[in-house]
C-alpha cells in the first residue's frame, strides 16, 4: 500500500492513518506524527526569560520598591517621596551617631 502512497502524506505511527506531512498531530487519532517537529520543552517559570513569561502569561508587572505605586507619569512625586525617605534616614542615622 505504501507504493501508490501520496508522497505527502505519512502514515502515523500509532495507528497508521495517512496524515498530510503538513500536519503535526493525526488526523485520526492526534498522536504526534513522525516528521513532527520535536516539541519545544516547556520550561518552568523560574527558567524563562522575561520575554517567554510574558508571552505565557501576559505582561508581567515588574516588581517594584513600595513608592513607586504611583503612575508614571508622576515621577515628581516619586522623586519627592524618594528624597523625604532618604532625609528621614538620614536623620535616623544622624541621632544614632550622635
Ligand atoms: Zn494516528
Amino acid at each position: 500500500m505504501a507504493s501508490w502512497a501520496n508522497p505527502d502524506e505519512g502514515l502515523c505511527s500509532e495507528c497508521g492513518h495517512a496524515n498530510s506531512r503538513q500536519w503535526i498531530l493525526c488526523d485520526k487519532c492526534g498522536a504526534r506524527l513522525p516528521w513532527a517537529p520535536p516539541e519545544a520543552p516547556k520550561l518552568k517559570a523560574h527558567e524563562m526569560t522575561p520575554e517567554q513569561l510574558a508571552a505565557v502569561y501576559g505582561k508581567v508587572q515588574p516588581k517594584e520598591p513600595f513608592f513607586l505605586f504611583l503612575p508614571e507619569n508622576q515621577l515628581v512625586l516619586r522623586a519627592l517621596i524618594f528624597v523625604i525617605l532618604f532625609l528621614g534616614l538620614l536623620a535616623e542615622a544622624w541621632l544614632h551617631l550622635f
